[in-house]
């Protein structure tokens, strides 16, 4: 199974993403996390980040797509995978598809969280990430829908598109997942 996960800061990606890579039993991608931890070890793609994560802005996606290309070329990943937040721009979403076609994959699904923007902030707030600090989350949710939702249209119009409710509880959005998947 392939994957990628859509939704603004605080829309509950991670939760999601964890409970299906467990169950599907394949690799999580998690390209925040991946860069916060190049970040701190200071590695080549942690230094060209740094200054965008810091302001909540996005990593450019020259750099994003050569760094996802090495990750999906790892054996690791050979046999399925789950992208979260990834990708975040049309540019990325068609580069993507690009790509697995070189690579004879096809994803099979975009999960879209879809959730007010209003719980967005809440709910990034309440958490205390260095980027969770309230100009930078402004800025990423502005991003979000700015870059982001127009990728929606894209898996829409080629039918890949699972467009879940984020407000309902992590339970019942998990059960409503695994429902949509079958
Ligand atoms: P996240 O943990 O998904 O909220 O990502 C944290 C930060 O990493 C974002 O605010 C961006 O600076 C950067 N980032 C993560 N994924 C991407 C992506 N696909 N494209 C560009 N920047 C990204």
């Amino acid at each position: 199974m392939r994957l990628v996960i859509l939704g603004g800061p605080g829309a509950g990606k991670g939760t999601q993403a964890k409970l299906l890579c467990s169950d599907l039993g394949i690799p999580c991608l998690d390209m925040g996390q991946i860069l916060r931890q190049r970040i701190i070890s200071d590695t080549e793609l942690g230094q060209q980040a740094k200054p965008y994560v810091e302001k909540g802005e996005l990593v450019p996606d020259e750099i994003m797509i050569q760094f996802v290309r090495q990750q999906l070329l790892e054996p690791a990943v050979a046999k399925g995978w789950l992208l979260d937040g990834y990708p975040r721009t049309s540019f990325q979403a068609e580069e993507l598809d690009f790509l697995l076609e070189d690579l004879e994959q096809q994803l099979n699904w975009a999960i879209y969280f879809n959730v007010p923007e209003m719980v967005l902030k809440k709910r990034s707030l309440a958490r205390s990430r260095a980027d969770d600090q309230l100009g930078i989350i402004e800025r990423r949710i502005e991003l979000f829908y700015q870059r982001t939702v127009p990728i929606l249209e894209y898996y829409e119009l080629t039918n890949r598109l699972l467009d879940i409710n984020g407000e309902q509880s992590p339970e019942q959005i998990y059960q409503e997942i695994c429902q949509r998947l079958n």
